[in-house]
């Protein structure tokens, strides 16, 4: 049997192989689609459907074995960066976080300590004691609406570990 070829991100696209199918905002509408099936658009919300990163052009990973109802990827495995759905949900955590800081005036300290907050969380790097400790610090002065924010950034973003070390210091959020 000859050896595979190489087969550059870009060029995968073109030779039009089976990929994963998820909408801009997230749906998953298949894990492995042929790419004689036409899709463009999601049935769902009506967002364009990628089959590709739109970073690198990397194809999205096929999975044929997966249960649809399994999220798909959050971070490109090609370059890194975010996929669409997840950069829309990072995004919008950020803005509700400032919204929080405008209207309870929070001072720039607080506002930097609970976006870092976030930054950890979405990078998967934040240790349960230290979001605790920093929610605290934060409601002790004042800035009370970054716990429910933050505990639904962890709900959105967190991973299925994080939630569950939260869990007792947090009951019923998530
Ligand atoms: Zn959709
Ligand atoms: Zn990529």
């Amino acid at each position: 049997m000859p050896d595979e070829p190489i087969v550059l991100p870009g060029l995968a696209e073109e030779r039009r192989e089976p990929s994963a199918a998820v909408c801009a905002s997230g749906h998953l509408l298949a894990w492995s689609l042929d790419p004689s099936f036409a899709l463009d658009f999601c049935p769902k919300c009506g967002e364009p459907v990628l089959r590709s990163c739109p970073h690198c052009r990397a194809p999205l990973p096929p999975d044929p074995e997966m249960l649809q109802w399994v999220p798909y990827h959050s971070n490109c495995i090609a370059c890194g960066k975010p996929y669409p759905w997840r950069a829309a949900e990072i995004a919008r955590a950020k803005r509700t976080l400032a919204e929080h800081a405008e209207v309870e005036a929070w001072e720039a300290p607080l506002h930097a300590r609970a976006a870092e907050i976030l930054d950890d969380i979405v990078a998967e790097r934040a240790a349960p004691s230290a979001i605790v400790a920093g929610l605290r610090w934060l409601a002790a002065h004042g800035a009370e609406s970054a716990t429910p924010a933050i505990l639904d950034v962890v709900d959105r973003l967190g991973t299925a570990e994080l939630k569950q070390a939260l869990r007792p210091s947090f009951p019923g959020s998530f």
